[in-house]
């Protein structure tokens, strides 16, 4: 479970983020959703620990992480990262990808990797680099590694962007299965309500550096909160 209170981040006193909270359950998908600029990624970055907030308390399953001053190392907070430009390494095969963040010695390792990979659907792949791979591969290849050393929360910041429409749709569905079948807490940025409405359980609005409005994807797509919000929603159909 990943809470949030109040938090704020200013860049040359400027408010980016704005008393943000938010709460997000264990099998959750909320979707921080909003135009460009709104204060998006500034808020992930903050949570995955690469930036620090100059207010608020973030904590992980009830362990704070951000508070007063606490703030737990980013590799040290049980935090899943799919950025998009966060690469396959391409030395390595699909294999040692998703093994990177597992202890060599760990006892599980190798079942762990083959269990991952059955799931992405990747398992005759195992042996291949990334550059044998097509997008849509590599991408499954991604999820499998951001998963396998079981973060309680995933943080995914448009990692379906470099993907064809087709496939994305694809992807998405496939992505979101393996996510509910491990568990794992998930925010998901995107400024297309059109994958906020597919994969969320809870949409976050935001707007500015503020969620505007927070709720069941169709309960804000029926009820938006005022007219700007509506129209972010129009050009969906
Ligand atoms: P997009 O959808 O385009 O990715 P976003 O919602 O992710 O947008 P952010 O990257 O969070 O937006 O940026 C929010 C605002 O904060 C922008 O105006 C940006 O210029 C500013 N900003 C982000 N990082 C910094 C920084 N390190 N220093 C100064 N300003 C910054
Ligand atoms: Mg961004």
């Amino acid at each position: 479970r990943l809470e949030i209170q109040g938090l704020v981040r200013r860049f040359g006193g400027r408010e980016v983020v704005s008393d943000v909270s938010l709460s997000i359950a264990a099998g959750q998908v909320s979707c921080l959703l909003g135009p460009s600029g709104c204060g998006k990624s500034t808020t992930l970055r903050l949570i995955a620990g690469v930036d620090m907030p100059d207010e608020g308390v973030i904590r992980v399953d009830g362990q704070p992480i951000v508070e007063g001053t606490t703030r737990v190392p980013p590799e040290r907070r049980g935090i899943g990262l799919m950025f998009q430009d966060f690469a396959l390494f391409p030395h390595l095969t699909v294999e040692q990808n998703v093994g990177f963040g597992l202890a060599k010695a760990a006892p599980d390792r190798r079942a762990r990797i083959a269990e991952l990979l059955e799931r992405v659907g990747m398992s005759r792949h195992a042996a291949k680099h990334p550059h044998e791979l097509s997008g849509g591969e590599q991408q499954r290849v991604a999820l499998a590694r951001a998963l396998a050393p079981r973060p309680r929360i995933m943080l995914m910041d448009e990692p379906f962007s470099g993907l064809d429409d087709r496939l994305r749709d694809d992807i998405r569905d496939e992505t979101l299965e393996v996510l509910k079948a491990e568990g794992t807490a998930v925010l998901l940025v995107t400024h297309e309500p059109t994958e906020a409405m597919r994969m969320a359980d809870e949409i976050l609005l935001m707007r500015d550096g503020r969620i505007v409005q927070a709720g069941a994807p169709y309960t804000i797509y029926n009820n938006p909160v005022d007219l700007p919000a509506a129209a972010f929603f129009s050009d969906l159909n």
